[in-house]
């Protein structure tokens, strides 16, 4: 086992890590940018360097990052999510200069990481693909329009090396192909710096079904069930669920061998993610693997009692995976929010500043994973998620009630966040339901915004005003 582990992320992923760390008595290594030293990973570890003053730079520059990890004698780095997590030439600079990297090999990472090549390898083994189209960049708009007609409109431009929700475009006719093909290109070459984008046909009104699944460097893969991340926003989720409210017995059995046979085509090691959607017959299509621990890694902890970092720490030590398929039993069900600082009523603008008041949700069956705290500057520089809320409960019904009352308890001020817009979603009919599938925002929207910012304490101020007013003051 590792004596000390390099965490090249920031935020609540890295404090996760930390912990998972303490867990199990291995050393933590924080890496932070300039305004990133007041913050709680850097506060949390054993040890902390700064790599560099500017803001992502310093969570960006792995040649810096290998340095800092030769240099304390950290035995391996754990890159969380985002940033350098599915960069696969970083992945292999830190193998060549004899760090272990707690996640599949980097020759999987780009292999899973270009969609395009998983679609392809997911063919060869059997697993469903939504129908569509290896790369367009070769192609003319003439062409493309042809491909698009045979796989039947409406169609979906995706960015090959995408990520987060990013670099994709639903295209309903010809007229619109040109226009967003420029768009999709140009927003991939922003965000992943490559430009390839390929077709599918779009499925409509699917379910976003993941499976988890985990290796040893040997071979043995198991699934750790589903999520059902249906609720998104342009593509980017907002809540997850484990297991599935609407998952059968039997779509359960085939998706979950689908996955593992996914992983063993890809000859996965670590812990990993495979991407379904789900049509409205409960066909199960391959969407894309993500070779990382992703956001909601937590729910999938609750319904399990596995931890996940843990075991890929263990895994990416050598461990042997000490589990069989039927080893994994789940109880009850798992709901996670993401809680951003973001104006809902402006377009869901960030909204970064000092947190004047913070108080969590407590009470049993309630997680909080976060790294900020009262008088905490949240940076304008990072992503706008701050916190996440999982709740758990013996049934999908009564997690959603402890949903509703810890999001009435969860009280953050001096910044704008989703908790009203989140505290709407889970009072809604249709998710305690599980009626829902990915447009359910969308069509949604008008409903599911909250009533202008009106909270519990203007309504004190009215009242007291209100009073005062009448007592003559
Ligand atoms: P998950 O699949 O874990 O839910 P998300 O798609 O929500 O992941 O992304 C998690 C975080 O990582 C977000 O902050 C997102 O912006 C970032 N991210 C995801 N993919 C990429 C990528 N390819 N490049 C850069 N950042 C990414
Ligand atoms: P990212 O790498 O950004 O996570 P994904 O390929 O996983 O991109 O797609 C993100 C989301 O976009 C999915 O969860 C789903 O809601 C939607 N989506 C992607 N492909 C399709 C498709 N072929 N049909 C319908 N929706 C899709
Ligand atoms: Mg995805």
């Amino acid at each position: 086992m590792f004596s000390k582990i390099l965490i090249a992320n920031r935020g609540e992923i890295a404090v996760r890590i930390i912990r998972a760390c303490n867990d199990l008595h291995i050393k933590s290594v924080a890496i932070y940018s300039r305004i990133d030293k007041e913050s709680m990973h850097v506060k949390m570890a054993s040890e902390s360097y700064e790599v560099s003053s500017d803001p992502l730079k310093a969570y960006l520059d792995g040649d810096a990052i290998i340095n800092i990890a030769i240099n304390c004698g950290a035995e391996a780095i754990h890159p969380g999510y985002g940033f350098l997590s599915e960069n696969a030439e970083f992945a292999r600079k830190v193998k060549n200069a004899g760090i272990i990297w707690i996640g599949p090999d980097y020759s999987v990472i780009a292999k899973m990481g270009d969609k395009n090549a998983a679609r392809e390898l997911m063919k060869k083994n059997g697993i469903p693909i939504v129908p569509g189209t290896k790369t367009l960049n070769n192609y003319s708009i003439q062409e493309i329009k042809i491909m698009a007609n045979k796989i039947g409109y409406p169609v979906i431009l995706k960015a090959s090396n995408g990520g987060g929700g990013r670099g994709i475009r639903v295209v309903r006719n010809d007229n619109d192909i040109e226009d967003n093909l420029a768009a999709c290109k140009r927003e991939a070459m922003a965000f992943f710096k490559n430009d390839e984008v390929f077709m599918e046909k779009y499925i409509e009104n699917p379910r976003h079904i993941e499976f988890q699944i985990i290796a040893d460097n040997y071979g043995n893969i198991v699934h750790l069930l589903e999520r059902d991340c249906s609720i998104q926003r342009r593509h980017q989720k907002l809540i997850e669920i484990a297991p599935s409210p609407t998952m059968s017995f039997d779509l359960r059995r085939k998706m979950g061998s689908a996955a593992v046979a996914a992983a063993k085509a890809a000859n996965y090691t670590n812990a990993g993610t495979i991407e379904f959607l789900v049509d409205d017959l409960n066909n199960f299509y391959f969407m894309e693997m993500n070779t990382r621990i992703q956001v909601e890694h937590g729910v999938t902890e609750e319904i399990t009692g596995f931890d996940i970092i843990g075991r890929q720490i263990r895994s990416a030590s050598g461990e042997i995976l000490d589990l069989n398929q039927s080893d994994i039993l789940h109880q009850g069900y798992a709901i996670e929010v993401r809680i951003n600082a973001e104006d809902v009523a402006n377009d869901f603008m960030p909204n970064p500043g000092k947190i004047t008041t913070y108080y969590p949700a407590l009470g049993p069956f309630v997680r909080i994973d976060s790294a900020v705290y009262k008088d905490y500057v949240i940076p304008p520089n990072y992503d706008s998620m701050i916190a996440k809320l999982i709740v758990r409960a013996s049934s999908y019904n009564l997690a959603v009630n402890k949903l509703v009352r810890a999001l009435e308890e969860f009280t953050i001020r001096g910044i704008k966040t989703t908790i009203p817009f989140l505290l709407n979603i889970a009072k809604d009919r249709d998710f305690r339901k599980g009626n829902f599938d990915t447009s359910y925002i969308e069509n949604k929207i008008q409903e599911l915004m909250p009533n202008e910012a009106i909270n519990k304490d203007d309504i004190v101020a009215v009242i007291a005003t209100a009073i005062a007013i009448k007592a003559g003051y």
